[in-house]
Order: structure tokens, then C-alpha cells, then sequence
């Protein structure tokens, strides 16, 4: 009888706490609700005998965060109405191309529906004028026009969770780097296009409206730094957003108007939302992009939305967050996070967690109103190879973006066309499995502190000594915690420091004590720098010489370039892409004068994609002539590879040459070289 009242109480408990704020209600809360007590204990009579499997849809937020192996502290003071949205623009396309998604138990399920019962009450979704060329090819990124904004619309609410409409105003992609104008206003003067704009906007809103969708917000642009719909002066930027405004304003009165900026880092909020004030824009949400890796600190973030909130007296947001869970690729379509020994958090579930805890609480700390994930429901299309996936990118647009964009958008689309490039920071596995990182929103919100913290990861060490420094390795590593905090344990490493005198790049193995019983492996990246006698070795210069380039093909791009996000170190490197099959066909090389005799090692770096079965190698030549090679090897962005060739035998006199050759058969193949060597033993 103990044990029927026990269970009946558990009945009554997770019917309890069923909170619709927090989780969309309807159908997490189903089953207990509809079950009147009588029948109730019935059941669990028989259950008693056959305990009950509770299917996850089942379960109240704080049920199924049972048995959680993420320890999260729950951010304190966090509104019940609290905002947490999830970016799921590119779902039906994903759909169309066989794409299915389960709940954490196994169970296929709607998406939308997964989300709602993990805590995410808002739904927003990415909307462009015309993604299409005129024959109906769509741009790809899920195609998105008011069509899957009325699917999405009407999925989203019938799970009891808000729609956040996201105007890019444009016929593709909208960014802090480009704005294009939508191609049937082109032409339009800005009248014209401010009245084209507001009966647009009135227009997908109706349709919304009359599909008996909830929207709750509506975004007048994004990340609209300094462009809009083509505009670059405010004055015109803010009459487009104010004919926005307008249309929300009539046909959902109760929506939140919202505008929306990237990079707080930069310093320019306070500007944007000043002149926004000037030009008298009718608004309610200052939102922003924060992602860990590019956007600043964290206190950066919650010190200029408090100011803009207490200053201007707008709600403040952030519109797009996310981190990645693996730095693994799913979909042969490269990322835009990979390895890095530089991150905030590891790249585990438990990192994706703490980043979005922390977001939550940098946004709570500023007394700010919502968190949004980009997008944590886009996952690979799952064929297993570039090529068959290609096929569904093309077909269906469930790429970032289709070959058809080239007309619209031929410098970014028209070159990178591709997949998913974030792949690896979604809340689903590449089989479309929910993570235990999904329950990232409820944990937040609840906490999941009892859970004992522990090691996460090694931290990698770095030691960078130049060539007759003694080599001392170190006796300590960083163990990243679960609660991502730091703590110092020793290590044993697997090397003998009184080998490692050449110069060169030494990974070494060892194994940490992160506890009395635990040992985890650790990395120390070691680099012995020998006296540099190239020059210009890292394209710093202005100009590439005394570096020369020699196009064997016909490359379109074969340049020095400046930017530091694709430099290995420091701003400069030599950069190739060219859109044509086999017309990638390079050397470059240099000739340092004044060498003493001696033995020589040459190292030089790459990284690159899209290069298909690509010959790469390192070479050393004596007075013309081909002395040694190392291969090379081009994967992804930000994946640097290097060539290596020790112990060239160079007597005065001679001449030494020193370079890289790269010949790549695929279309669209790009790269970038940086941190050339050349050392004396
Ligand atoms: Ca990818």
C-alpha cells in the first residue's frame, strides 16, 4: 500500500510540475492530466507488477532531467517568462531530404514538439523575399520564404511555443557583410522600397495571422550593422525598419518588434541604438548575436545591454547563440568552429551547456528578456559522401546554400556553396538523435548541481622555446572541470627532453592526474624555433616578395591576403581559390641569399577546402633541381597541416630554393598558405 500512495504521489507530482511556461505544456503535461485518478490507481496496481516505461514525452521539465549527467547550476532569478528560442529555419527542408528526429529515448517524434517539452518556448525562423531563380531552383538554406514560415508557424504553436519572424529583406542571407536588396525592388527608389517593404511585411504577417499562428516577435532585419535592404545611410535604414514596424504594429499589435546587431565586441550599440532614437524608430527589443568565439566578453555583453536597457529603456536579448558539442564534421561540408586549442569550453555537450548557461546569465545579468539558439535543429542530411549530399542540398535547399544562389549572391554562395557548416553545434546527433545537451534550457532553468563536478578535458599545454633553450617540460596541465572551471594536476610526459634539439614541432603524449584513481591523456604542443632565415615568412609584408608565385593552371585568386581570422598567426598569408576544375596549379618559393654551409630544415604551413584529391607538397631545390619533398595535406578551415624537410645539405655557394606546390583537380578549391621556415642546425 506504501508503495501504491508513493506512486500515486509521483503521479500527482508530475502532473504538478508541468510548467507551461517552460515547457509548451500541452504535450508533456498529456498523459497525467487525462488520467482521472480512479483509473490512475488502477493502472498503477498493474504497474506494480510491470513497472511502467515512462516515455520521455511523458515527463515534466524536472522529471526528465533525472539521472542528468551535466552538472549545470541554474542561473538564479530567471523570469518565468523568460525567453528561450531555438532558430529552427532549416527543419522542413531537412525533412524533405529524409532527415527524421528522435527523442533522447529513441522514440521518433516531431522536432518541434522535442523542443517544446526541453524547455524552448519560442520558435524563430528566417524569412527572405524570393529564394528562388526564375526557374524555380531554390537558394538553399531551407528556402526560406512566408511558405515555411506558415509550416514552421503552425507547427511551432500547436506545441504551445511563440514564432520569432526574422525579416532578412532580402532574397538570401543577410549579415553584418552583406544586404542585398531583394531583386524584384532593385530598382526601387527608397520610397518605393519603404512602401514595397511595409506591404510585404503586412503581407507575410497576414498570412501567419490567418494560419492561426502565434507570433510573439518579429525581427525588422538582421544584423543589420550599418546596411539594410541594400540602404547604407541611417536615415534610410531606419525608414525601412520603421515601415516594418509599422506593419507589425497593425497586424500584431501584441508582438514584440525587434531589432537585431552583431558584434557587441566592436563597441558601436550604444551608436546604433542612439540613432535609432534620433530617427524616432518604433520598437521594443534591442537584440544581439553573441557567439564565445568572435563576439567579446561576456561582461562586454551584459554591460552594453544594460545600458542600452536602462539607457533607451528597451528590452535587450541575445538573437543567436551557439557552441559546439564535437569538433567533428558530419555532413563533408566544413565548419565554421573546428579544432582550436584556443576555446572557451571544451568542445563536449557539457561545453555546448555551459556556454548557453553562460549567455543566459550574462543576458539575466543585464536584465534582459531571452536567449535564441542558431540553429540547434540543423544537422547533416546524413549521405555518406560530399557527393550525395550535394544532390539533396541541390534539390531540396537544405544546404547553407545551392549552386542556384551563384545568380543572387556570387561572391559568398556563388563560391562556397555548400552544407551545413554547423553541424557540430546542434542539439542532435548526425542520426537526429536529441543530445543529453538538449535538456540544456530545463537545466538551466532548474540547475543540476548534485551531480558530483569533474574532469571534462585536458586542457592541451603549449611550449614555445628557441633552438639551445633547454627544453623543460612541464610538470603541471589545466584539467577543465564540468563547471568549466580550472585546476592544475600533474603530468607525465612521454618523452625525453634530451632528444628534442632540433628545431620543429613536437607533439607529445603524457597522461594527467586529474584524481587519486582517475588519469586522463594530455597533449604538449611544443615548437623549437630555429633562427628564421626566410623572409616575409608569414606574409606580414605588403607585398608577397621575395616570395614568387607561379601559376601552372590558370587559378582565378592567387594572392597575398590580409585577415587574421584565416591566418595561422599574425594578419598576412597567400591565398588560392579558383571555381574551375584542374585550374589550380602553383608553386611558391623563395631563394634566401647569403646562406653559410650547413644542414637546413624548411617547414611551411596550409590550410584549405574543397580541394578534392589535392597534390600538395613541400620542396627543396639545390641549384634548380628537385632535392626532397614532403606531402601535404588539405582538410578544412582552420586545420593547418604543415610540410616538413630536415637535413638539407646546402654547401656556399650553391642555390637553395625553398617553396610549396599545390595542384588541386576540384572545382572551387581555396586555401591558405602561412608561416614559412628555414633554419640552420
Ligand atoms: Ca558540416
Amino acid at each position: 500500500m506504501k508503495k501504491l500512495s508513493v506512486f500515486v504521489l509521483a503521479l500527482l507530482l508530475l502532473a504538478g510540475c508541468a510548467n507551461p511556461a517552460a515547457s509548451g505544456g500541452s504535450s508533456t503535461a498529456a498523459g497525467p492530466e487525462t488520467t482521472g485518478a480512479g483509473s490512475a490507481i488502477a493502472a498503477s496496481v498493474a504497474a506494480l507488477e510491470n513497472p511502467p516505461v515512462i516515455a520521455q514525452k511523458d515527463l515534466a521539465p524536472r522529471e526528465a532531467l533525472a539521472g542528468c549527467p551535466l552538472y549545470v547550476e541554474a542561473v538564479e532569478d530567471l523570469p518565468e517568462d523568460f525567453i528561450f528560442g531555438m532558430d529552427a529555419s532549416q527543419v522542413p527542408a531537412l525533412e524533405a531530404s529524409g532527415v527524421k528526429y528522435y527523442d533522447r529515448d529513441g522514440t521518433e517524434r516531431d522536432v518541434f514538439e522535442i523542443l517544446a517539452a526541453n524547455g524552448v518556448n519560442y520558435i524563430r525562423v528566417r524569412v527572405w523575399n524570393d529564394p528562388f531563380d526564375a526557374q524555380g531552383h531554390g537558394y538553399g538554406g531551407g528556402n526560406c520564404n512566408v511558405d515555411t514560415a506558415l509550416e514552421i508557424g503552425k507547427r511551432a504553436t500547436a506545441c504551445g511555443m511563440k514564432l520569432l519572424v526574422d525579416f532578412h529583406y532580402s532574397d538570401f542571407w543577410a549579415d553584418p557583410g552583406k544586404q542585398m536588396v531583394p531583386k524584384a525592388w532593385k530598382d526601387y527608389d527608397l520610397e518605393t522600397k519603404a512602401a514595397a517593404l511595409e506591404a510585404y511585411t503586412h503581407d507575410v504577417l497576414m498570412t501567419l495571422r490567418n494560419g492561426g499562428v502565434d507570433v510573439g516577435m518579429v525581427q525588422v532585419g538582421n544584423e543589420t550593422n550599418g546596411a539594410l535592404c541594400g540602404e547604407k545611410d541611417w536615415s534610410d535604414i531606419v525608414k525601412l525598419m520603421a515601415a516594418g514596424s509599422r506593419a507589425v504594429r497593425d497586424v500584431f499589435p501584441q508582438a514584440k518588434v525587434a531589432v537585431h546587431f552583431a558584434n557587441p565586441e566592436r563597441g558601436n550599440y550604444l551608436n546604433y541604438a542612439s540613432t535609432l532614437k534620433i530617427f524616432e524608430l518604433d520598437y521594443d527589443v534591442f537584440g544581439s548575436s553573441y557567439y564565445p568565439y568572435w563576439h567579446g566578453s561576456l561582461n562586454n555583453l551584459t554591460q552594453t545591454l544594460e545600458k542600452i536597457r536602462k539607457s533607451y529603456g528597451k528590452d535587450v536579448m541575445v538573437l543567436e547563440t551557439s557552441y559546439a558539442w564535437t569538433a567533428e564534421d558530419f555532413d563533408f561540408s566544413g565548419n565554421t568552429i573546428s579544432e582550436s586549442s584556443e576555446k572557451p569550453y571544451p568542445y563536449t555537450q557539457q561545453g555546448q551547456v555551459n556556454s548557453l548557461r553562460d549567455v543566459t546569465q550574462a543576458v539575466q545579468k543585464a536584465g534582459g528578456i531571452g536567449v535564441c539558439y542558431w540553429e540547434g535543429t540543423w544537422i547533416g542530411v546524413g549521405g555518406v559522401s560530399k557527393e550525395e549530399n550535394q544532390k539533396l542540398w541541390e534539390q531540396y535547399g537544405s544546404g547553407w546554400a545551392s549552386s542556384y544562389a551563384a545568380e543572387y549572391d556570387p561572391e559568398d554562395a556563388g563560391k562556397w556553396y555548400g552544407g551545413c557548416a554547423v553541424d557540430n553545434q546542434s542539439f542532435f546527433d548526425p542520426q537526429g538523435r536529441a543530445l543529453d545537451s538538449l535538456m540544456a534550457f530545463n537545466l538551466i532553468r532548474f540547475g543540476n548541481s548534485e551531480v558530483a563536478l569533474k574532469a571534462e578535458e585536458v586542457e592541451p599545454a603549449v611550449l614555445k622555446i628557441t633552438v639551445g633553450d633547454p627544453v623543460v617540460l612541464p610538470e603541471t596541465v589545466n584539467v577543465v572541470m564540468t563547471d568549466n572551471s580550472r585546476q592544475s594536476v600533474p603530468v607525465t610526459w612521454q618523452a625525453d627532453p634530451a632528444a628534442m634539439t632540433e628545431p620543429g614541432f613536437y607533439e607529445i603524449e603524457g597522461t594527467a592526474s586529474v584524481s587519486e584513481t582517475e588519469q586522463m591523456s594530455a597533449k604538449l604542443e611544443l615548437t623549437i624555433e630555429g633562427v628564421n632565415l626566410l623572409q616575409n615568412p608569414s606574409f606580414e609584408e605588403s607585398t608577397e616578395a621575395p616570395w614568387v608565385v607561379t601559376d601552372l593552371g590558370s587559378c582565378k585568386e592567387l594572392k597575398l591576403e590580409k585577415k587574421a581570422g584565416d591566418s595561422r598567426t599574425g594578419e598576412g598569408h597567400y591565398h588560392f581559390w579558383s571555381p574551375d576544375s584542374d585550374s589550380v596549379c602553383f608553386t611558391l618559393e623563395q631563394t634566401p641569399e647569403g646562406l653559410e654551409s650547413g644542414s637546413y630544415d624548411f617547414r611551411i604551413w596550409i590550410m584549405g577546402g574543397d580541394c578534392g584529391e589535392a597534390e600538395v607538397y613541400a620542396y627543396a631545390k639545390l641549384d634548380g633541381e628537385t632535392v626532397a619533398t614532403a606531402p601535404m595535406e588539405i582538410t578544412s578551415w582552420n586545420e593547418w597541416h604543415p610540410g616538413e624537410i630536415s637535413g638539407i645539405a646546402y654547401t656556399a655557394g650553391q642555390t637553395l630554393t625553398l617553396g610549396i606546390y599545390v595542384r588541386t583537380p576540384a572545382g572551387g578549391a581555396w586555401g591558405k598558405i602561412d608561416d614559412a621556415s628555414l633554419s640552420i642546425r
